[in-house]
């Protein structure tokens, strides 16, 4: 499926460009090695010469999500008569911020109505984990997510909220060290019936916190 929300967004259309390449492990060592000298260090002193191979491997991992296609997690799906609200609460996940390259990371919860077709539960959390890896934005992180659930399993209504602490806020700038961040994109039902989307905020809210 080509026309759906998420292809029309800027950064996945990036990704999909890029997806056929792989991570420059040389180039990003390279790149290392120059910030280190340009801060006023010197990248041959012991601490630091294996730095930049350490730095390159991390990249790698951090953002491996733009050589994956995020739709694969969601081709397998169950016929399932199914259709109350299904949960996944507090999945971890860290991405990076791209205007600072510093991590933020917390935890995200994804419900959906399913239309007949529901998904094994850990591919939602494969989905975020590629769409996370990758330079983001949290607030279009929670849509991407959103459009692409929606899209792919073709649900009644689906909702995402993240929740995370971003080190460009705590260590650097304005320095607000336990400030959270919360986004929330809802879509079809969860967007149009507010009942719908007060029992889904009872759900995540109201029992633990
Ligand atoms: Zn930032």
């Amino acid at each position: 499926m080509e026309a759906n929300g998420i292809s029309r967004r800027s950064s996945l259309k990036k990704s999909k460009a890029l997806s056929a390449s792989t991570v420059d492990l040389a180039r990003i060592r390279a790149a290392v090695r120059e910030i280190l000298a340009a801060v006023g260090e010197d990248p041959d002193r012991e601490g630091l010469r294996e730095t930049p191979d350490r730095v390159a491997r991390m990249y790698a991992e951090m953002f491996s999500g733009l050589h994956d296609d995020p739709r694969k997690h969601l081709q397998r799906t169950f016929t399932q008569k199914y259709d109350e609200v299904v949960l996944v609460r507090d999945i971890e996940f860290s991405s990076m911020c791209e205007h600072h390259l510093l991590p933020f990371s917390g935890r995200a919860h994804i419900a959906y109505l399913p239309a007949g077709k529901v998904v094994g539960l850990s591919k939602l959390a494969r989905v975020i984990d590629s769409i996370a890896r990758r330079p983001q934005i949290q607030e279009q992180m929670t849509e991407q997510v959103a459009d692409l659930l929606m899209t792919e399993l073709g649900a009644k209504g689906v909702a995402v909220i993240l929740e995370a602490s971003h080190s460009c806020m705590t260590v650097r700038g304005i320095r607000k060290p336990t400030s959270i961040t919360t986004t929330s994109a809802m879509r079809g039902l969860f967007r149009e019936n507010s009942a719908t989307r007060m029992e889904l905020m009872a759900l995540i809210y109201g029992r633990s916190h």
